[in-house]
């Protein structure tokens, strides 16, 4: 079951009933929101004999098995950097034959923001000159990775959170969940159901996760020492930098939240907060700043990612942060 983007889906749909399917498609917005659910739904409703998911055909049934043989994934091979332009290449000669089931040859792009540059130029050509019952499914969490030429090309989907509604309702019918942490589901997960669903799936990661908040939140409480001194600890010397990068991008998306709760607190809206579990804790600490050293902080932590996204060093990129924080 999908939750959300009726939007989407309905014009996805419509796209169908009126015979007027794109060539390409680029699902974009951040991860986490069903983008590849939706495509995977797309592809049975447009391959399907009856029309959805009757199970019983034969398009269906490879389908499931992720079988088909007009159907071709592309993602990013492990250990490599890109989607590398090979596989672009190989992709268009397989193309370029006939359908085997004489229905439409579709291609799933995922994570195109991972396409090399010589691998999207090669792209260009198929988008350019589409070869006919031919369709391109990319899906992107930062379209601002690919170039516009690509974009133009495409019938862009942008998608975003989903309402906490839809994901109170949704637990509710699918699980009988209470309201409540339907509630809380939605807003730990900041409204994204591939999060809630995993969370809710799985209670030890969910746990971690708040510890983890915990640890945040006692951090923000020590002196600058102690602070810096926490940085060895969790970006430790002897990581690759990369390493280092992903895991400060991931305290930098943390931090942001918590900062969020802490503005959310101070204007007296704590039903908002998306830790509302550290209710408590948050209201203590929402204390030792006010609402512009607040703001400021956001800034900081939206310019230490985009310092990150430069390749600079994840280190100092945290110690200039925590001069502030
Ligand atoms: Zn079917």
């Amino acid at each position: 079951m999908i939750i959300g983007h009726k939007k989407n889906i309905y014009f996805l749909q419509k796209s169908i009933d009126n015979n007027k399917l794109s060539h390409a498609y680029l699902f974009y917005g951040p991860a986490h929101l069903g983008k590849t659910t939706i495509a995977m739904d797309f592809l049975f409703k447009i391959l399907c004999e009856q029309g959805g998911k009757c199970g019983k055909c034969v398009h269906c049934q490879q389908l499931e098995k992720n079988i088909h043989l007009d159907v071709y994934f592309i993602n990013k091979e492990e250990n490599k950097k890109n989607i590398t332009i090979e596989q672009i290449r190989i992709l268009q000669e397989k193309i370029i034959k006939r359908s085997f089931y004489g229905s439409y040859k579709i291609i799933l792009i995922n994570q195109a923001d991972d396409l090399s540059v010589e691998a999207s130029n090669c792209l260009l050509k198929s988008l350019e000159e589409p070869n006919p019952k031919t369709i391109f499914i990319l899906i992107s969490e930062n379209i601002k990775s690919l170039p516009e030429t690509i974009i133009s090309r495409t019938q862009i989907l942008k998608f975003l959170p989903v309402s906490t509604e839809e994901i109170v309702n949704y637990f509710e019918k699918q699980f009988n969940l209470e309201t409540k942490q339907g509630f809380e589901l939605a807003k730990i997960s900041t409204n994204k159901p591939g999060i809630a669903i995993t969370f809710f799936q799985n209670k030890n990661l969910l746990n971690k996760y708040k510890k983890q908040i915990q640890e945040f939140i006692n951090f923000l409480q020590k002196n600058l020492n102690e602070k810096f001194q926490f940085i060895e600890k969790i970006l430790p010397t002897k990581n690759e930098f990369l390493e280092n990068v992903k895991i400060l991008q991931n305290i930098l998306s943390q931090l942001d939240l918590i900062i969020r709760d802490l503005i959310l607190i101070k204007n007296f809206l704590p039903t908002f907060i998306v830790h509302s579990f550290l209710k408590n804790e948050l209201e203590k600490l929402a204390k030792k700043y006010n609402e512009n050293q607040l703001i400021q902080i956001l800034k900081t932590i939206k310019k230490s990612k985009k310092y990150l996204f430069v390749n600079a060093n994840p280190k100092l990129v945290f110690e200039n942060l925590i001069l502030e924080i």
